[in-house]
């Protein structure tokens, strides 16, 4: 973080309004990062094994899904219970969080056919990054636009002492990142200048920047396949970045419409 080699096509969007849309493509290619790129959330591996436990994590989720507290200051005092240097955190995660099977094809193609992939995380991004330059290489990460929380130091602390970091959240939302507000400026393209605009996660937070777009990858077997249905967002299944590959190069081969792709629960 910081440093020079951070600087990069990622850290040059921050603050360019429409940076997807640069190479005009067709197709913008939005997605949630935990759960849906890894196999594991990274935010709730910490909690468990590095911070105050699966149990009071849990009453977390709990509170927030009842409605008792704010995701935002659920996830901060989850974050707050890491005491582990940065680092450290980073070579944990990046020992066992594992990717979904099926993206480094998908993004190999998104890469050739002018598809920009552009990650919504309610994650710190050098956590992101982090995994990502282990999965695809230092090259390929720096190509990917992360639009995500962030980690900063504690007063007087380096973020690699004991103690020494927090979450620096995205926005003032009550989720920390409110994430419809990246998309929000695509959908309200003219039709003639608007690309197809798709998206990918597993979680409540996904759904109300799923909204924006024709077409929600909700992961099989979770809440979030529960509420598309119940709110009406167009969306089909996936079970991993295979499913989502082989639809998306039948849109923007115009074989199929988002519309026709949204089956809803398979
Ligand atoms: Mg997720």
């Amino acid at each position: 973080m910081g440093s020079a080699t951070t600087i990069t096509a990622d850290a040059a969007a921050q603050g360019v309004p429409l940076p997807a849309l640069k190479t005009h493509p067709k197709v913008i290619f939005f997605t949630d990062f935990d759960g849906t790129i890894t196999q594991q959330d990274s935010n709730d591996y910490m909690t468990d094994n590095l911070g105050f436990g699966t149990e009071l994590r849990r009453q977390g989720n709990q509170d927030v899904l009842y409605g008792r507290r704010d995701f935002r200051d659920s996830f901060r005092e989850m974050m707050d219970s890491i005491k582990t240097p940065f680092h450290e955190c980073i070579s944990v995660l990046t020992k066992n969080i594992r990717l979904d099977p099926g993206f480094p094809a998908f993004y190999a193609w998104a890469r050739a056919n002018n598809v920009p992939v552009v990650i919504l995380s309610g994650g710190m991004r050098p956590i992101i990054r982090a995994l990502l330059a282990q999965w695809l290489g230092e090259e390929e990460v720096k190509h990917i636009q992360i639009v995500s929380n962030d980690v900063a130091p504690r007063p007087g602390k380096s973020i690699d002492e004991e103690g020494g970091w927090q979450i620096q959240f995205h926005d003032d939302s009550s989720f920390g990142h409110d994430k419809s507000l990246e998309i929000r400026p695509y959908a309200q393209l003219p039709d003639d200048q608007r690309p197809i605009l798709l998206y990918a996660g597993d979680g409540v937070s996904d759904l109300s920047a799923a909204k924006e777009t024709d077409l929600l990858f909700a992961k099989a077997g979770r809440d979030l396949v529960t509420y598309c249905e119940n709110e009406k967002v167009p969306f089909t299944t996936f079970n991993d970045f295979n499913d989502i590959l082989a639809v998306v190069q039948d849109i923007a081969s115009g074989k199929l419409t988002p519309k026709e792709a949204a089956t809803g629960r398979k």
